[in-house]
C-alpha cells in the first residue's frame, strides 16, 4: 500500500498544518478525503491522475475533510462521492452511503470500511488487511489527542470503543488526516487510552470535591488555560461527564453534575 500523499493546502487554527488526503492509483483511482476545494489541492490531484479520481471517500463530514467534494465533482463530474451518512450534517452533496464492513476495491487490493464513531458519529477508518495498514482520518494523530466535540455529535464512549476496535486489528501503520504517518499505532492507542483514564479520574476527583459545573471542573483540570482554548477544554470535560452519565457513575441535577453514590 503506497498511497500518494496530497496536501489539502488548508493550514489554520483547527487543522494545524492542514489536512492530508490520500490517493490510491489504479483502474478506479480512489481519493480518501476531499480537502476543502483549494486549487492547489485540485491541481495536485489532476497532476497525479489527469482523468481525476473515480471515487472519493470522506472519513467524516467535518469541513476540512468533506467541504472540497463539490469542487472535485465540478472538475471531474464522473467522480462518485461516498461517506457514512450523518443526517442533518451532510449538506447538499448527493453522497453515496457507505456501510460498516463494506469492501472497497482499489488498485492496491481491497479496503474495508470500519465505522469508527466518537470524534463524529459518521467517522470511518479504511482498513487494508494485506499490509495491516489503516487510513484513520481523525481517529489518531501524533503529538496530540483527538478532540471529542460532546455538544456536536462527539461521543467519548464511542471513541474509546472505536480505538478498541482498531487495536484488535493490530495495525502496523496508520495514515492520519493530520500530521505524519504513524508507524506504531498500537503504542499511540495505548497512550490515548491511558490519557483518557487519567482524565476520567481527574473528573471524578473534581466531582467528589463538589465541583459541579463543567466550567469549574475545567478550571481545576486545565489550570491557566488560554481563553481561546477554554471552549474546547470544556467540551472535553463534558465528553467525560456524558460518558460517566451513560455508565450511571454521574448524573445531572439541573445545571450541576454530581457523582452517583
Ligand atoms: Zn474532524
Amino acid at each position: 500500500m503506497k498511497p500518494i500523499l496530497l496536501h489539502a493546502g488548508n493550514p489554520g487554527p483547527y487543522t494545524g498544518d492542514g489536512n492530508w488526503t490520500y490517493l490510491i492509483p489504479g483502474d478506479r483511482p480512489l481519493l480518501i478525503d476531499a480537502g476543502v476545494g483549494h486549487d492547489v489541492h485540485l491541481d495536485a490531484i489532476g497532476a497525479a491522475v489527469p482523468a481525476g479520481p473515480a471515487d472519493v471517500i470522506v472519513t467524516h463530514a467535518h469541513s476540512d475533510h468533506a467541504a472540497g467534494a463539490p469542487a472535485i465533482r465540478a472538475r471531474w463530474p464522473s467522480a462518485t462521492l461516498s461517506k457514512v451518512p450523518w443526517p442533518g450534517r451532510d449538506g447538499e452533496v448527493a453522497w453515496q452511503p457507505l456501510a460498516d464492513n463494506e469492501p472497497v476495491p482499489t488498485g492496491a487490493g481491497p479496503l474495508v470500511i470500519l465505522h469508527t464513531p466518537g470524534h463524529s458519529p459518521d467517522h470511518i477508518a479504511l482498513w487494508h488487511e494485506d499490509t495491516a495498514t489503516v487510513f484513520v482520518g481523525d481517529l489518531l494523530q501524533l503529538g496530540t489527542t483527538v478532540f471529542i466535540p460532546a455538544s456536536s455529535g462527539g461521543s467519548l464512549a464511542g471513541y474509546l470503543a472505536s480505538l478498541e476496535r482498531l487495536r484488535q486489528l493490530s495495525p502496523a501503520r496508520a495514515w492520519p488526516a493530520h500530521g505524519p504517518v504513524i508507524e506504531e499505532p498500537l503504542a499511540l492507542i495505548e497512550h490515548y487510552l491511558d490519557h483518557r483514564r487519567q482524565r476520567e479520574e481527574q473528573v471524578l476527583a473534581a466531582l467528589a470535591d463538589r465541583l459541579a459545573t463543567v466550567a469549574a471542573i475545567t478550571d481545576r483540570i486545565y489550570r491557566n488555560l488560554a481563553p481561546a482554548l477554554q471552549p474546547m477544554a470544556r467540551e472535553s470535560v463534558l465528553a467525560h461527564l456524558v460518558k460517566l452519565e451513560g455508565e450511571e457513575r454521574a448524573r445531572r441535577e439541573g445545571p450541576s453534575w454530581v457523582v452517583t453514590p
